[in-house]
């Protein structure tokens, strides 16, 4: 994994593949669409017909890579697609998704999301016994270990996945003697969602199930952590890697940033969970006596959670800021005053709703402190008379290893500075994070996720990172 000179947590990458469904690189490329917020520096499809893959990758957003076309010569009734987000390897073509390599053990092609700990070991060990690596991505080292294994498909994927560590949902297309197998995986600590759906008599899987509601499939259910679904012919067979781990671990910041909010990830509804975000820190609010006059979320991610927290509270849920969709990201401006800029042109405050109000403004979270500081500035130039910054997530601590592009840790504001002085630099009247403990109990979550970016308690000791 690389660190990010970008302003916060970025999304990571989304997958899809579909399995004996007609125009099955089109429902990929719909579905994509659906996931582009999951990764926008690039995308791919490859596609299965008649024993051979054929596949299209381009730098950009989905609709900019694909058009009628190049999606007419990716024929089939399977094919697995990818959107990037360079977590490993950086941001250029070669590095593109689903990698794909023909080998006389059989064709294969792969689409990840995740972050493998273990790949520089795996890479140098790998090119010492003669592998030649046409990218610079850490999934190409699953690639060269299941080209190199023999046996059945599943005994080849079995093999490699053995050897690899970290963070992994895969989909890969295996062809074997003209029999064609895709494989969907989820790691063994379960870190990235994967969801299966129904559309016709086929399959799709895909990252979040927001990527099945544009493609009218039905959502049947998330992937169990090691659980891999093993399609072929017209079916699917359930069985779990044979890797065992102390813990599970998914991703806690799917619920609270990266997924979109009408998706199911990890079994459960995004905006219900965000919901509830925002109902504890009502509570605890309550509780110390805030007085306040309405409460604001900052779009997109930080609206459902202000809603839980008005319904809890009984404050007015208002619109204090307006996000202007159709412009570019704020990391993509590399020097801080135009980073600055970038915020102002994205987010347009209602001078109307604000003017001499005590405003609760929820967020999702605080990296480096220079986003939400302008938020404040220009909340308070649009008449607000207070502002009390919630954010719906614990104090992000230490960077992600598995599949977020992140800050390094002396980069994140909150690993320097306490709670209090935050609030003072952000420009804040009060600054309260939500306890992780409260979001254990508040969502009721059964199994310990991973929550590691706000206690620096990892699942799985960050190896080799930066060597790649
Ligand atoms: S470290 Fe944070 S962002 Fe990374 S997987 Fe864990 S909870 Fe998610």
């Amino acid at each position: 994994m690389k660190s990010s000179n970008k302003s916060g947590f970025q999304d990571n990458c989304g997958i899809v593949g579909v399995w004996d469904v007609p125009e099955a690189a089109h429902i990929t490329y719909l579905s994509l669409f659906a996931l582009q917020h999951r990764g926008q520096e690039g995308a791919g499809i490859i596609s299965r017909d008649h024993g051979r893959f054929t596949g299209h990758r381009g730098q950009g957003l989905v609709h900019s890579i694909f058009n009628k076309e190049n999606i007419q010569v990716l024929k089939g009734e399977r094919a697995i697609g990818h959107v990037r987000y360079s977590t490993a390897g950086g941001s250029i073509s070669r590095n593109l998704q689903p990698l794909w390599a023909e080998s006389s053990n059989g064709d294969i092609a792969i689409a990840h999301n995740g972050t493998l700990t273990n790949s520089a070991e795996l890479r140098k060990r790998l090119e010492a016994e003669g592998s030649v690596f046409q990218s610079y991505v850490d999934t190409e080292v699953i690639l060269h270990l299941i080209a190199k294994t023999h046996g059945s498909p599943r005994e080849r994927l079995q093999k490699a996945l053995e050897q690899v560590k970290g963070a992994y949902s895969l989909l890969i297309m295996i062809r074997d003697n003209d029999h064609t197998r895709m494989f969907a995986v989820k790691d063994p600590y379960g870190f990235r969602p994967l969801a299966l759906g129904r559309l016709g008599k086929g399959w799709v899987v895909a990252s979040e199930s927001c990527a099945f509601d544009l493609v009218d499939a039905r959502y049947e259910r998330e992937l169990n952590a090691g659980e891999v679904l093993e399609f072929s012919r017209n079916d699917y067979e359930s069985w779990q890697l044979p890797v065992s781990v102390p813990r599970k671990a998914a991703c806690l910041f799917e619920w609270i940033y990266f997924s979109r909010p009408d998706s199911l990830v990890f079994s459960k509804s995004v905006y219900e969970m965000r919901k509830k975000m925002g109902e504890a820190l009502a509570e605890i609010d309550k509780h110390e006596g805030l007085q306040a006059d309405m409460v604001i979320g900052v779009p997109d991610s930080g609206i459902a959670a202000a809603i839980g927290y008005s319904h809890q509270s009984g404050l007015p849920f208002e619109l204090g800021l307006i996000r202007n969709h159709y412009i570019g990201r704020s990391f993509i401006e590399p020097h801080q005053s135009v980073r600055d800029f970038t915020v102002k042109i994205k987010q347009n405050p209602l001078p109307e709703n604000l003017k001499g109000k005590r405003v609760v403004v929820i967020d999702d979270s605080i990296v480096r402190g220079t986003t939400s500081k302008k938020i404040n500035q220009l909340l308070r130039e649009a008449g607000a008379k207070e502002i009390h910054m919630r954010i719906a997530a614990p104090a992000t601590i230490s960077p992600c290893y598995y599949g977020i592009d992140t800050p390094q840790k002396s980069d994140l504001i909150a690993a320097r500075m306490s709670e209090k002085e935050i609030g003072k630099y952000v420009a804040a009247d009060s600054l309260r994070y939500l306890p992780i403990k409260k979001i254990y109990e508040k969502l009721k979550v059964e199994e310990r996720m991973c929550d590691a970016c706000f206690t620096e308690d990892y699942p799985v000791p960050p190896e080799s990172l930066g060597s790649l």
